[in-house]
Parts: C-alpha cells; sequence; structure tokens
C-alpha cells in the first residue's frame, strides 16, 4: 500500500497505522491512500484503479459522521464521533470496503454494505481504545 498524508497537522505515522487497522481483510496490493485536507467534515473516495482519496477537514472541526444510506441513517442517526481516529477509520474502512466490492463483486458498489462494515470496523476500535460498541437505535 502506498500512503501520503497532506492534511493540515494530522500526524503521518498514526494516520498510517489508523488507515492499516481500516483496512484489515482487504488486500493492500495495487492501494494507494491519500490523505487530503478540506475546509470543513470530511469526505472520502475509492477509484476502481485502487486509489483511495480521504478528505479531513481540522482536527477540531469533525462533525458526527452520518451513514451514507438511508436505512442506515435511521439505524444511526450519529455515530458518534469520539475523535478525528473515529472519523478515519470509519471513513478509511467505508472506502477499502468499495475496492473489494469492485473487486470481487462484479463491479457494483453498495453504499450499504460498505457503511455497514465501516460501523463494524468503527466498533473494533473503539473495543481496541477500551469503547463500547456503537448501537443502531432501530432495528434494521
Ligand atoms: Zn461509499
Amino acid at each position: 500500500m502506498r500512503f501520503e498524508c497532506d492534511a493540515y497537522d494530522y500526524p503521518r505515522d498514526e494516520c498510517r497505522r489508523l488507515v492499516l487497522f481500516a483496512s484489515r481483510g482487504v488486500s493492500k496490493r495495487r492501494v494507494s491512500v491519500w490523505i487530503g485536507p478540506r475546509d470543513a467534515g470530511f469526505s472520502g473516495w475509492a477509484y476502481r484503479d485502487g486509489r483511495i482519496r480521504l478528505r479531513l477537514g481540522p482536527k477540531g472541526d469533525l462533525r458526527p459522521m452520518v451513514a451514507e444510506t438511508k436505512t442506515l441513517r435511521r439505524a444511526y442517526p450519529d455515530i458518534p464521533c469520539g475523535s478525528w481516529r473515529d472519523v478515519l477509520v470509519f471513513l478509511a474502512a467505508h472506502e477499502f470496503r468499495h475496492l473489494h466490492q469492485f473487486r470481487y463483486w462484479g463491479g457494483a458498489a453498495s453504499e450499504q454494505d460498505a457503511d455497514e462494515h465501516a460501523i463494524e470496523m468503527l466498533n473494533r476500535w473503539r473495543a481496541e481504545t477500551g469503547r463500547r460498541p456503537i448501537e443502531a437505535m432501530v432495528y434494521l
């Protein structure tokens, strides 16, 4: 995996470790991840050629995360965002899941599957850092 971090004062090595955590279970072969700055909030994009672009706003400005799909938004109205680290794990896991979908599912992207995977990885991360998992507000 190639990795570059050009976002504000985000610590490069820690960002790399968080991205590697978020990408567990997904092949990193021919993958390049770039983290760049954004005025506010955050965004991510996965390309079919293996590039992942993540954009993060200033550290103190990361708002609660909201799942992309309607069903998941109902289940998790606000995904509590403990810190920029939570945001990065969630976002990177979501985009890595898209790479997995492109490679193994015949090219179709599923936002619901990517969000579910990202919530699972975020909960693993929260468990590793001694926090409770995020629970769905309603049954899917
Ligand atoms: Zn997506």
